[in-house]
């Protein structure tokens, strides 16, 4: 890419995630370029707006919008008529049907089933799982510029689909939903804690550790979706506790950090230079980056 001399790497920003609206800016294309690429639109635009000027970036800059699933609190409906000219939705051949049946289907849209590339140098790669009725859909985003994430959330479970589908990424997005025992005990109607816990809902915490063991990132895991009645980021954090990679939870109420998904992590950047990662992380344990307490 034009912009490699200046070692440009793709980064990431979990902009909100939780039941009240979902949204990861992914910043490709270099300086001269900025691409941005959201990873589900469940913020209003405006919203979305004044988070994305918070970080120095115009929605302008928004060339794709790539959709998990439909539920609300990843796709608001705000943004069929939100978008900027030349962005681009990207949702599951099999999601279009409901998206139009409900008024929330965008004049650009552009179905998958199999991998695609984006202009600005990545290939995304999907993997339809268990959600609900319609299921969703995890991706391995892979950058011509450096580095490869993968980003799974209402996942339902950690199937060897999803493991063998996002093996050895560098930086691991992944739901972290709840703690049992704050779900067993929370006032939730039964049904809900079955359609959570079922297998077709979402990842607790000690699933989510365990995909992530499995998974193997080699920089970083950023934890996803935590419940606000039924988790606590000390708990979701726990199950990482000496793992060799960084860790960033993310909230509902404010962006994480930017997270490069290549080169040397943000929090390890001191010192001579890049150091092979195992050495790296064998040195640091637990290298955690919990953002709240
Ligand atoms: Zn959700």
């Amino acid at each position: 890419m034009d912009d490699a001399p200046t070692a440009w790497v793709p980064r990431m920003c979990v902009l909100a995630s939780g039941s009240a609206g979902n949204c990861t800016a992914v910043v490709i294309g270099g300086p001269s370029r900025p691409r941005i690429v959201l990873i589900d639109a469940g913020l209003s635009p405006r919203r979305t707006r004044a988070l994305l000027a918070k970080l120095g970036l115009s929605l302008e800059d928004v060339c794709e919008v790539i959709i998990t699933h439909l539920d609300h609190d990843h796709w608001n409906a705000g943004w069929c008529s939100g978008l900027p000219a030349r962005a681009t939705v990207r949702m599951h051949r099999r999601h279009l049907g409901r998206a139009a049946r409900e008024g929330m289907l965008h004049h650009r849209t552009e179905p998958f089933e199999e991998a695609f590339e984006l202009e600005g140098g990545a290939r995304i790669a999907p993997a339809l799982l268990d959600h609900d009725s319609l299921g969703v859909v995890a991706f391995r985003m892979e950058f011509e510029s450096a580095g490869t994430l993968g980003f799974a959330t209402d996942v339902g479970r950690p199937t060897p689909r999803l493991i063998g589908h996002l093996r050895g990424v560098d930086v691991l997005a992944i739901e972290s939903n709840y703690c049992p025992r704050l779900q067993a005990a929370s006032s939730r109607p039964a049904f809900l804690k079955a359609r959570i816990m079922g297998g077709a809902g979402h990842l607790s915490n000690a699933q989510c550790a365990e995909a992530a063991r499995e998974i193997g990132p080699a920089r970083h895991v950023v934890l996803l979706h935590l419940s606000r009645e039924c988790n606590r980021p000390d708990l979701a954090a726990e199950g990482h506790r000496g793992a060799p990679y960084g860790l960033t939870i993310s909230s509902q109420a404010e962006p994480t950090p930017w997270i490069d998904v290549a080169g040397v992590p943000r929090k390890r950047a001191e010192g001579p230079g890049p150091m092979p990662d195992k050495v790296r992380t064998a040195a640091r344990a637990p290298e955690q980056s919990v953002l709240f307490a």
